[in-house]
């Protein structure tokens, strides 16, 4: 068998162990009183960035959409099918999330393929999703600061959803833009103050 699909069914097994067996498990737990998690994430479908395994969560504690680039797109009623917006809903209206992380990260390849987007002819929907994002004013070899823009205007888009922006004025909801550097591991989240990217640390402030 595969190195890489062992991996995943010894995986599978420790993760059993770990949170499924037994009459006081967290599995059972969570089944039994269902999920209530404080904070979800929108992140990216890189393998690199798994929100749960970089904030050392359990089940139960992060609601989680990942889509390529990490978008919010803008509020849309029509027929389209919206899945991003359809998990924000979920977990702002029904869930009731108190915080909402964005989280974008360093060497995107969404951020590449939008910087990338005179390309059309060579896939069937990236480009065409990650057109949402308007080309950010950067250098086309920054990917990096690309991305960072991207996050404001996915920030720009969540206040377009009349139910995420009610409840950031009543601070019921608050949203974090942060960066993920893959290369140092290190989380750098947007401030409003300096219009920056600091490294996050545990006084962390919403924008
Ligand atoms: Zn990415």
């Amino acid at each position: 068998m595969e190195k890489s699909f062992l991996k995943v069914l010894q995986g599978y097994q420790s993760f059993r162990e770990k949170y499924a067996l037994g009459d006081t498990s967290v599995m059972q737990y969570l089944s039994h009183y269902g999920q209530q998690p404080k904070i979800m994430v929108v992140a990216c479908c890189d393998s690199r960035v798994d929100p749960a395994l970089i904030l050392q969560c359990d089940p139960g504690d992060l609601f989680v959409v990942r889509n390529v680039a990490n978008i919010i797109p803008p509020y849309e009623i029509d027929e389209a099918h919206h899945g991003t917006s359809a998990a924000l809903e979920f977990g702002v209206r029904f869930l009731e999330v108190n915080h909402l992380i964005l989280l974008g990260h360093s060497q995107c390849g969404g951020i590449q393929a939008l910087l990338n987007s005179q390309n059309t002819n060579n896939n069937d929907f990236i480009t065409n999703w990650v057109s949402l994002i308007k080309t950010p004013i950067c250098d086309l070899n920054d990917t990096d600061s690309c991305a960072k823009q991207a996050l404001n205007q996915s920030y720009q888009n969540c206040l377009t959803f009349p139910w995420i922006k009610d409840k950031v004025i009543q601070k019921k909801l608050f949203i974090h833009l942060w960066f993920f550097d893959i290369k140092t591991g290190q989380i750098f989240t947007y401030s409003n103050v300096g219009e920056e990217y600091l490294p996050l640390d545990s006084n962390e402030q919403s924008i």
